[in-house]
């Protein structure tokens, strides 16, 4: 029986356990990629942990997502970065040089690595050929030391392309379609594998919009295989020589098929404020919109930009519309200002940013109060691009720019304008000069740190939980920006954990941190999908900080999950779902957890409500023993004292 594409990926980093699908298995990673919101405390971790470099084959930090010098909290983490990386033997990329899993894509990805990153849009490497894993900055500090990645054995599911898209259908709509059949739950525990006479038609930039956006699935990642695409691709960014063919066998065996014919294809919008609440274009058009955002990395290739150009030819967007553009890097400025493209994008009215995440994240261009703003970013969770009361709506560029010019949502084929067609540079600029390399002689290196650095707070080994009243009760498909905001007023205190779990919950209710510090703690309830989203493990910390000891929900995502393990703040699933009826926020439930093993159920009483439910830890017994220790590092820590 052949192998999957996956299956070839994995086995050329598994380092333990095997490939038995549903089994726990570790990989190691060849490259790690960290940035400075979650590197700050990866590199923490790896100071807290003594370690003096780096142990994989190549480690990047880039400085991206936090651009705003409006004060000295963010330029003295940028330094303390740039100092720290030199130190342990890390490439790091400055900032203004690009968004990071563009740049990766451009300048370090080859075909056949594994790739850990503590960004959950680490995935877009997939689009070259990569095993790509996105995780938090615990868990990248680990990988960085060379420590294996845990994780469950995937189902591999074939998606199949065929066709080609039709004009204004770019590659954006091919993942929004697959968000549209599979939700963002339908993901979880599998990898998306693309096949078929499809992928030949599209490029590495197209093939990375999809595996980037896969994440909203809630996939473990999403891969493409390298052929002449991706060597043309290597070969136009001066590395020919690290590509390397991969495809699965001809008879390899999947768990689910999923067959996308890309000629069907229409423009689709996703609604607020979920990324799979997709319809057509036409089914939304009308709406008024007040901003657009063009960029992130999901969607701002040299290719994206040009069309942009195209289709706003120079002509003035409409005027009830604020209109901004971050390019994805240095190197796609470079080429759209050589083409003409920036003239272009200026004269109609849009908003030039630097290359960085910028507003994707809320750091840089948030819509007014209650405002449509539609965005080529890959989320739209409710306040995360810095207005709590926004409406975004998720495009490809193309209905952007349509719609830019029109002040509604507008389906781009309706403008009648001369299809876009895209021929990739033969050659790019060489920009590799805008890396800074590892210091040669990493002991002089001296660490500058800025009042706003503070460490790790202690993460005592957890008790046995006994009881606590219910601080708040949450619905499905809470995020890590409900639990932990995101934006340009909370990314500057990322690593100041006191000081950000005065905000924890805001979104959801604004009096749970004060409660939280009150009672001295207590429980999370919510419902499914708990913690989808971002990697940002400061969504745990800030709760662990304010005592709570366990969140009860129906399913977790899988990145938050591990973050739980990671900082020891006790995940426990209800047995019969319907159960989360049976609690509300201010219940006092009592349990036992010194009798948790995995596997094992345990009694929940609610006191207030005189009722039993049955739960169960979805972790295994090594996961939960870290629980008890506190988290991984308290284990890490005792391991290297020992
Ligand atoms: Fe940056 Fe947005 Fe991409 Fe995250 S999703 S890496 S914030 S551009």
């Amino acid at each position: 029986m052949g192998l999957t594409l996956t299956e070839k990926l994995i086995g050329q980093s598994l380092a333990d356990g095997q490939m038995i699908r549903g089994q726990r298995i570790g990989i190691r990673a060849h490259q790690t990629l960290s940035h400075d919101v979650n590197g700050v405390m990866s590199y923490l971790v790896l100071e807290a942990m003594g370690l003096t470099r780096v142990k994989v084959e190549l480690a990047v930090h880039y400085i991206d997502h936090n651009m705003i010098q409006a004060d000295y909290k963010n330029s003295d983490d940028h330094r303390f970065l740039q100092d720290i990386t030199a130190k342990l033997g890390v490439i790091c990329s400055r900032p203004g040089s690009g968004i990071c899993h563009q740049l990766h894509l451009e300048h370090w990805g080859v075909p056949g690595k594994t790739l850990i990153g503590a960004d959950s849009h680490t995935v877009a490497a997939g689009g070259i050929g990569m095993f790509s894993v996105g995780v938090g900055g615990f868990d990248g500090a680990m990988t960085m030391a060379g420590e294996p990645l845990y994780l469950t054995m995937p189902k591999i599911v074939n998606v199949r392309l065929t066709g080609k898209l039709p004009p204004f259908v770019s590659a954006k709509n091919i993942i929004l379609e697959l968000l549209r059949r599979v939700s963002i739950q339908g993901g979880v525990g599998k990898v998306f594998e693309y096949t078929g006479p499809g992928i030949a038609t599209l490029n590495v930039a197209e093939r990375s919009t999809i595996t980037n956006m896969g994440q909203e699935t809630g996939a473990t990642t999403s891969v493409f295989p390298s052929d002449e695409n991706t060597r043309r691709w290597m070969r136009a960014y001066h590395r020919e020589e690290q590509w390397v063919p991969l495809q699965a066998d001809s008879d390899a065996v999947y768990d689910e098929v999923i067959e996308i014919d890309l000629s069907q294809l229409e423009p689709l919008i996703a609604l607020p404020h979920q990324p799979d609440r997709v319809v057509p274009v036409r089914e939304a058009a009308g709406v008024k919109v007040d901003q657009i955002m063009l960029g992130s990395c999901t969607n701002t290739s040299l290719q994206d930009v040009l069309s942009i150009a195209h289709m706003l030819g120079g002509k003035p967007i409409h005027r009830d519309v604020d209109a901004g553009l971050y390019p994805a890097t240095r190197t796609v400025v470079r080429e759209s200002i050589a083409r003409g493209a920036h003239d272009k994008i200026l004269s109609a009215g849009v908003r030039i940013f630097e290359p960085v995440c910028g507003g994707c994240n809320g750091c840089g261009f948030a819509p007014q109060s209650n405002g449509v703003s539609l965005r080529t970013t890959p989320r739209n969770f409710v306040g995360r691009s810095g207005t709590a009361s926004d409406r975004v709506y998720l495009v490809a560029p193309e209905t952007a720019a349509a719609s830019a010019l029109t002040g509604v949502i507008t389906d781009p084929r309706d403008l009648k304008l001369t299809p876009f067609t895209y021929e990739m540079p033969e050659v790019f600029v060489d920009d590799r000069d805008m890396f800074q390399p590892p210091a040669a002689e990493p002991e002089n290196i001296v660490i500058r740190r800025g009042p706003n650095l503070r460490p790790i707070p202690p993460m005592p080994a957890l008790p046995d939980v006994t009881g606590g009243e219910v601080l708040v009760k949450v619905g499905d498909d809470i995020t890590t920006d409900h639990i932990c905001p995101a934006g340009a007023l909370y990314l500057p205190i990322r690593s100041n954990i006191p000081e950000l779990a005065k905000h924890a919950f805001k979104v959801v209710d604004d009096t749970f941190a004060d409660r939280a510090a009150k009672a001295g703690g207590g429980l999370i309830v919510g419902g499914s999908n708990y913690g989808q989203g971002s990697s940002r493990e400061q969504a745990v910390m800030v709760p662990r900080y304010l005592g709570v000891k366990a969140v009860i929900a129906r399913s977790f995502a899988r990145l938050h999950l591990a973050n739980l393990v990671n900082w020891g703040l006790l995940p426990l699933t209800f047995v019969n779902g319907d159960d989360f009826d049976k609690i509300s926020q201010g219940d006092w439930l009592t349990l036992d957890t010194e009798v948790l093993t995995e596997g094992q159920q345990i009694i929940v009483r609610n006191e207030t409500k005189a009722v039993a439910i049955a739960v169960s830890s979805p972790l295994c017994q090594a996961d939960l023993d870290s629980i008890k220790a506190g988290g991984r590092l308290n284990q890490v820590k005792a391991k290297n004292q020992n």
